[in-house]
């Protein structure tokens, strides 16, 4: 029998990267939440994670960026893509990411609003971790549980009934929720309770992961570099002198497995002293993604939703999810979200999530290609003329395409006001409305907004310098930052405007 019921108005399920950030999003609402976390200590992957300019935008809002840098690599140092026919050998091709300083600087100088108002970041998985743990166990509104299992759901009228195990005590808890946000990685329990079921992408993969010291590996490239030979990807300079190694495995490959530093050696080419095994991971798995996010009141995100091929670069859609899921939530939780507000969740971000497979199943083809290239003997030019004709490039900024700024659907261009201040610092937690009529016109709009109770900061900016891309004179921005509706004058219909602006009704953007 459980020993006890907990209340919260939002359960989240697992504390890695979406879990942590659905709950610091919540907060950022006002919205309590508990979390509850398997594991004692916060997950301990090796590898490194880029963030890019977009998301740490998003992790701005939130308190988070300058935090996270100064556990993420040195802001002054570059990082590069290495093409080489193994880690011994010189690079075919060498892509350079500019550092976070030369990026700070060129953003800087783009008058269009398309640059993030903050760079990218590499950081380690860890690092990572560590910092949004700490940044739970520091909210007055996050109740972090860690070693508290989710077993199992029950749907309730106006809720959600979980059984949680905490396995420190030994006992077992109901905790009563108005909604549940699965965030319980890969192999998530919540979305089995559900009953939802995953859609195939492409076929299964087998895939080692092992970081590593040692080797002779970790002097070899000056900057923090991914090094892709023909058939491993190594990671390094983002966490001292630790390297990590990405190896696809084979059918042949399974025994090896039990020898991991033999492996590794045998797929590097390296020789002299062994390199010590920091830890290995193996993952198995088809590329894949939830058909539905969402049964009532219970909500997937992050790795619960979608998973990529291993070692899986999809940080960012994950973080996008974490709080788009987290300010919808709060939506609902305080009572202003129509029945398509929390609809809108799945529509975006499951199609989100299926663009950003497509990419890195782009960028999988080229590396294939590739190590194809190399075994058959192509000469440097060849591999050269073929990468640069191929290859998806990084996308350090992630701001989606130029033209789009400001329209419904995407972000609205960025800018310094004239103090110097950047105009996403301006904009509320909640919805903003930008009013740059002489006479203050977004009044009537501000006005019916709180009489429905539905939080909006009215922003006058009437005369400010604003880039050439900015359209439109009314200008109501969701707390994600995303453009929701514009217009040049106050509209003939407010309530219509927020109707579908909170889901009441369905809201269509035409381009997003
Ligand atoms: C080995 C590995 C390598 C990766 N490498 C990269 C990379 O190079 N680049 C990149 O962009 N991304 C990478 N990723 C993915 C990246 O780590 C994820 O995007 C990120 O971790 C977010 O995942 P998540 O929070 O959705 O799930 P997870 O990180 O899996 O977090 C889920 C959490 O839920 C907890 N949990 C599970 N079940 C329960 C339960 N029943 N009750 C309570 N808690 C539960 C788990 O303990 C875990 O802490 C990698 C992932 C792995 C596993």
């Amino acid at each position: 029998m459980p020993t006890a019921a907990f209340r919260t108005p939002v359960l989240v399920a697992g504390a890695g990267v979406t879990g942590s950030l659905t709950a610091l999003e919540l907060a950022h609402h006002g919205v309590p939440s508990m979390v509850v976390e398997r594991a004692g200590v916060p997950p301990r992957f090796a590898d490194p994670l880029l963030i890019n300019g977009r998301n740490m935008e998003l992790l701005r809002r939130l308190g988070l960026a300058a935090g996270l840098r100064s556990a993420g690599v040195d802001p002054d140092s570059p990082v590069d893509v290495v093409w080489a026919r193994g880690v011994d050998q010189p690079p075919v091709l060498v892509w350079r990411l500019p550092s976070v300083t030369e990026l700070r600087g060129a953003y800087a100088a783009t008058a269009d609003g398309t640059a993030p108002i903050e760079p990218y970041l590499l950081i380690s998985c860890t690092g990572l971790a560590e910092r949004l743990h700490r940044a739970l166990r520091d909210h007055p509104l996050i109740d972090l549980r860690c070693r508290w299992t989710l077993t199992d759901l029950r749907p309730e009228a106006d809720g959600v009934a979980a059984t949680v195990i905490d396995a420190g005590a030994g006992r077992r808890h109901v905790v009563e929720a108005a909604y549940l946000a699965g965030c319980d990685g890969a192999d998530s329990t919540v979305r089995r309770c559900a009953g939802l079921t995953m859609e195939k992408l492409g076929p299964s993969a087998s895939h080692l992961t092992v970081a590593f010291r040692g080797g002779a590996t970790a002097g070899r490239w000056a900057n923090p570099s991914a090094v892709i030979t023909g058939g491993s990807t190594v990671l390094t300079g983002h966490d001292g002198d630790l390297c990590v190694a990405h190896l696809p495995l084979g059918e042949d490959d399974e025994q090896a497995v039990a020898d991991p530093a033999g492996l590794l050696a045998r797929r590097l080419g390296l020789d002299g002293d062994p390199p010590q095994i920091h830890a290995v991971t193996q993952r198995a798995g088809a590329p894949s993604i939830a058909r539905a996010y969402r049964r009532g009141r219970v909500h997937l995100a992050g790795q619960a939703a979608h998973l990529a091929e291993p070692p899986g670069n999809d940080v960012d859609t994950c973080i996008g999810d974490a709080v788009d899921l987290g300010w919808r939530l709060a939506a609902a939780v305080h009572g202003w979200a129509g029945e398509h507000l929390l609809a809108a969740y799945e529509t975006e971000r499951r199609r989100q999530a299926r663009l950003d497979r497509e990419l890195a199943r782009r960028a999988g083809q080229t590396r294939s290609r590739f190590q194809r290239l190399v075994a058959a003997g192509a000469a440097r030019e060849t591999l050269v003329d073929i990468l640069r004709q191929e290859a998806p490039q990084l996308d350090p900024a992630g701001t989606g395409p130029a033209g789009m700024a400001g329209t419904p659907g995407f972000r609205p261009p960025a800018f310094r006001l004239a103090g110097g201040d950047q105009f996403f610092d301006r904009l509320g937690p909640q919805l903003t409305l930008v009013d740059l009529t002489d006479d203050q016109g977004g009044w009537p709009l501000v006005t019916a907004a709180r009489a429905r109770g539905v939080p909006i900061r009215h922003l006058p900016m009437a005369g400010a310098p604003m880039p050439a891309a900015w359209s439109g004179r009314l200008v109501l921005i969701r707390p994600d930052q995303q453009v929701a509706w514009r217009a040049d004058g106050p509209p003939p219909d407010c309530e219509g405007v927020l109707d579908e602006v909170t889901g009441v009704r369905h809201q269509l953007y035409e381009n997003a």
